[in-house]
């Protein structure tokens, strides 16, 4: 049964006056890869299964957070595909009438065979995350061997029909930072726009340094050097990306979360697969939203809890700490294993 529009929603904006208008969900806090710029350790605490919400739950509160100003949910984890209850989570998702834009982020190994089914539930959008085309270094990267089955789940996804596939490649110094001409190529034959970001100090990547970080600028230049003069495409609005097109029209984007943060026009947020709603990606609390959604809270008390904390944000990490001389990794292995809700495995990327 499809829940009722309301006659009208209340928009909140926070004090720096930012509307509430995305929302990411981290599905999931398990993953089946072990990048090493987000999973580096060898254990990790995982989130209790009895603590997970279920996929009503997370309607009901992707449905209250509608009434206040989200229009874009993106389902991320962890590797959402591990979700066993995916297909069910984005049916419900797609049946709220005011969510307009609901997009998928993976990791692509498992999507081979989800890719159809996926679509076939309502979902429009996907993007997939790929950062090496060799093999040998996707696993030295991802700790895993699964880069055939990576590339056949993209590829499957590329057939499928979904409006729009984005590529993220997190670029890291003598890492990958000499292939992106090789991925924007390999984007533009399976018709996916690729986004190239900056290796953010989030929680999990307790190996960052700011040396490894490519900055916006020099990816600019190394892929000028290749294909000539890249433009700059205006209207960006609230999104992460800056988007750029090179003389052929090819479309690509860059995140650069760490050396142009773009906090002032910041609409996003997140929530953790077990109910903690983060206004930040390096926010320090949470609010704990599941003892309002197992105790029968309706839309109402949702919507006022919501809307009390946005109401009350002033986040700005990322521009903060572009500004700390001395910044370094953002935890310690033992602040994470505390609280793995620090993690951006656990926060949603
Ligand atoms: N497992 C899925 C995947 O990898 O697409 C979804 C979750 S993952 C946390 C979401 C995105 O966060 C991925 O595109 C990943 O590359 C990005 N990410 C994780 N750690 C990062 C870091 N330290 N810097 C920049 N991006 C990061
Ligand atoms: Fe897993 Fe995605 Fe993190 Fe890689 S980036 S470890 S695939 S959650
Ligand atoms: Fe938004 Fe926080 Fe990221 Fe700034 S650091 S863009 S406020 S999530």
């Amino acid at each position: 049964m499809a829940l009722e529009t309301p006659a009208k929603t209340e928009l909140v904006r926070d004090l720096l006056g930012r509307p509430l208008a995305s929302l990411r969900v981290s599905v999931i806090d398990r993953c089946d890869l072990r990048c090493q710029y987000c999973m580096p350790e060898e254990h990790y605490t995982w989130l209790p299964s009895k603590d997970i919400l279920n996929a009503a739950e997370l309607e009901r509160v992707v449905d209250a957070f509608c009434q206040i100003g989200v229009r874009s949910v993106r389902l991320t984890g962890g590797e959402p595909l591990l979700r066993a209850d995916l297909l069910e989570l984005v049916t419900r998702l797609t049946r709220l009438p005011l969510v307009e834009d609901l997009a998928l982020t993976t990791n692509a190994r498992r999507l081979a065979r989800q890719a159809e089914p996926l679509r076939e539930a309502g979902l429009r959008r996907i993007t997939v995350s790929l950062d090496s085309l060799q093999p040998v270094r996707f696993e030295e990267l991802t700790r895993r061997a699964a880069h055939a089955k990576v590339l056949e789940g993209i590829r499957a996804a590329a057939a499928t029909g979904f409006d729009a596939i984005k590529i993220n490649s997190v670029v890291m110094r003598g890492f990958n930072d000499d292939e992106l001409v090789d991925l924007l190529e390999f984007g533009r034959e399976i018709g996916a726009e690729v986004r190239f970001i900056e290796y953010m100090d989030v929680g999990g990547a307790t190996h960052w340094s700011l040396g490894e970080v490519v900055s916006q600028q020099e990816m600019l230049a190394k892929l000028e050097a290749h294909y000539g003069p890249i433009e700059r495409e205006t209207g960006r609005g609230s999104a992460p990306a800056e988007r750029f097109r090179l003389r052929d029209g090819t479309r690509f984007g860059i995140v650069a979360s760490v050396t142009e943060p773009f906090c002032g026009a910041c609409d996003r947020s997140r929530l953790t697969a077990d109910g903690l709603w983060y206004t930040c990606l390096y926010a320090q609390q949470g609010t704990d939203l599941k003892p309002l959604l197992r105790n029968g809270a309706d839309r109402e008390r949702l919507v006022r809890r919501i809307s009390a904390g946005w109401a009350g944000r002033t986040d700005r990490s990322a521009e903060e700490r572009r500004d700390d001389p001395h910044r370094g990794v953002l935890y310690q292995v033992s602040e994470l294993q505390a609280d793995p809700h620090r993690e951006m495995h656990t926060r949603g990327g």
